[in-house]
């Protein structure tokens, strides 16, 4: 009909779609998890929106999730009677991919598949998680049937993922959506691969998607005998013989509402990535709770690796805020700092209104008490993996550390157990990296500094001419990489009772001397050289103009012929290049 459209995909959709499709990624059956997670969050919208919006006239009374297995079609179809989407919203939300990082990880998986390196394949997909896109891996056409809440008319999106999808604008349509998967021939063969098979999606369901808060359900056949259909362990929703019977796949219960000792590891893991939308598995998990005044249960996870967007602005934050399992945003920005916003998780809180809105979130009083544990509790478990797991926590330094330390210029209350937490590379060892603790217990006799050096990189510090007389010396630097460590320095002068000293500013006094009067010999080689150099100097200060405050002769090299030195107040190199980049 003249109402379908064709449209193509963004550019690094229809790679990444080409790739998904002809991925050898053998763990398929994800793809009913991403689906399902898709389907959840759609109910866990609706049900937001018609508490906050009575007009929206969006029935609530059976949410919930179905699958619907077609063996003789060979087709499954999932369906969720949720917020839905708008016609805008398919071409924006399933046409495009809106993820930062998608060119780079597009090039990698081409060059795993070309290798045939089906496990870096596996990684990749992983790490990146392709979301609605992985129905490609099980289906060779899509048809997708939406329509939002509170509007008339739904859409009809389609595809068979090859570089374009069909749009069409249906006057009748359920509302929420549908996805129906046409399943590829090559699955059907092995019954192991048989998506239409409902004893084959139970186990699914039970493995990837058993703590969705909503009922996962497949209609039961009557031909089905009773053994089959009882022996769901849920004894729920059997109505012998009517048209409407189904069976509920999943145990729905909230995985923060039960004890510590009835959640598996892999249950955790599903969860985690159930909310963090990240496929691979988490670092750490906190899950913890409170009575009493203020109750509410926690499950925090550290990811095992940063999402591209760490630092950029604009970047998913935050985790997902319940009030008394009803689930009210999936940013929650207020619960913790921004440098800990990496974590992901949910926080279930008994006291809170549902109609709780941002603003009102940030001078709540029991949302300020929380935020205090729940930042103290993290910061404890990443104490204790210190100690107890140092491979781990080294993973956690290396990929969320810039972040953290972000944490010694903002939260005060912490700076102590933030300083003893840090890492830093050190003169004392090529590879490894110390903390300050550490550093202290290496100082020489009679050192009453801890040293550093600020800069770009390891390898430019360590060939700094600023490094070479305390090298001869013997006295450990610390050498900082990152852009926020010329921030943190400047503010905490001290670590533990010693204080810190750049050596690349100011006075640097290595003697204990420095000071004192040279004799007439040296003051008249002194000025012997001024006078040489002078004209070098002059002809130095007129090209470098504007960039440099003086230019002067330095005796604190040994085999290098210049450094660039700053004041003891001035803004770093590195420092202004991140201001620049913060667009200060
Ligand atoms: P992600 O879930 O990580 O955002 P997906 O590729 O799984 O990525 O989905 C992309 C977007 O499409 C979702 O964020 C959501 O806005 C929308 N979407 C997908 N499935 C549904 C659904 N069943 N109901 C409503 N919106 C959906
Ligand atoms: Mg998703």
């Amino acid at each position: 009909s003249s109402r379908v459209e064709t449209h193509e995909f963004q550019a690094e959709s229809r790679q990444l779609l080409r790739l998904v499709v002809h991925s050898i990624y053998s763990n398929k059956d994800i793809f009913l998890r991403e689906l399902i997670s898709n389907a959840s969050d759609a109910l866990d919208k609706l049900r937001l929106e018609s508490l906050r919006d009575s007009e929206l006239g969006a029935d609530t009374s059976d949410l919930h999730i179905s699958l619907e297995p077609d063996a003789e079609a060979r087709t499954l179809t999932v369906r969720d009677n949720g917020i839905g989407m708008s016609r805008d919203e398919v071409r924006g939300l399933i046409g495009t991919i809106a993820k930062s990082g998608t060119a780079e990880f597009a090039r990698k998986l081409k060059e795993a598949n070309e290798n045939k390196d089906a496990a870096a394949s596996a990684d990749l997909i992983g790490s990146f998680g392709v979301g609605f896109y992985s129905s490609f891996m099980v289906a060779d056409k899509v048809t997708l049937v939406t329509r939002r809440a509170g509007e008339q008319q739904g859409t009809r999106w389609e595809s068979t993922g090859e570089g374009t999808y069909e749009l069409e604008t249906l006057d009748d349509a359920p509302q929420g959506t549908s996805v129906t998967l046409h399943l590829k021939p090559e699955d059907t063969e092995d019954s192991l691969f048989d998506y239409a098979d409902r004893g084959r999606l139970r186990q699914i369901v039970r493995r990837h998607s058993d703590f969705i808060p909503w009922p996962v359900r497949t209609a039961v056949e009557r031909t089905e005998t009773e053994d089959d259909a009882a022996d769901d362990g849920t004894g729920e929703g059997e109505a012998e013989g009517a048209a409407d019977a189904y069976e509920t796949l999943n145990s729905m219960k909230a995985l923060w509402a039960r004890s510590q000792g009835d959640v598996s590891e892999e249950e955790y893991k599903e969860f985690y990535r159930h909310v963090s939308h990240d496929w691979m598995d988490p670092l750490e998990t906190v899950h913890t709770r409170a009575e009493g005044t203020f109750e509410y249960q926690a499950v925090l996870f550290i990811p095992s690796h940063a999402p591209l967007d760490l630092y950029q602005q604009g970047g998913r934050r935050g985790v997902h805020l319940y009030v008394r399992r009803v689930f009210i945003m999936d940013d929650c920005t207020s619960l913790l700092p921004d440098y800990l916003r990496f974590v992901k998780g949910v926080v279930d809180a008994q006291d809170l209104s549902l109609n709780v809105s941002r603003e009102a979130l940030q001078q709540d009083r029991q949302i300020q008490l929380m935020h205090r544990r729940l930042v103290k509790k993290i910061l404890s478990t990443v104490k204790s993996l210190r100690t107890k797991d140092p491979e781990r926590y080294r993973t956690f330094w290396q990929e969320f550390g810039p972040a953290v330390k972000e944490g010694l210029l903002s939260d005060q209350d912490n700076r102590e157990t933030l300083l003893d937490l840090a890492s830093f590379a050190s003169t004392h060892d090529p590879k490894e990296q110390t903390g300050l603790r550490d550093y202290k217990s290496r100082m020489k006799d009679g050192q009453e500094h801890i040293y550093f050096l600020t800069g770009e990189s390891r390898t430019r510090l360590e060939n700094s001419p600023h490094i070479e007389a305390f090298q001869a010396k013997g006295y450990e630097v610390l050498l900082l990489t990152d852009a926020v460590d010329e921030v943190w320095v400047e503010q905490i002068r001290e670590f533990d009772g010693t204080p810190l000293q750049s050596i690349a500013k100011g006075q640097v006094d290595l003697d204990g001397d420095a000071d004192a009067e040279g004799d007439e010999a040296e003051r008249a080689e002194e000025q012997r050289r001024d006078e040489e150099f002078a004209p070098l100097l002059e002809w130095l200060g007129g090209t470098l103009g504007e960039d440099v405050k003086e230019v002067r002769l330095s005796s604190r090299l040994t085999t290098s012929p210049a450094c660039i030195v700053g004041d003891a107040h001035d803004v770093t190199p590195n420092l202004e290049k991140m201001y620049r980049a913060m667009g200060q």
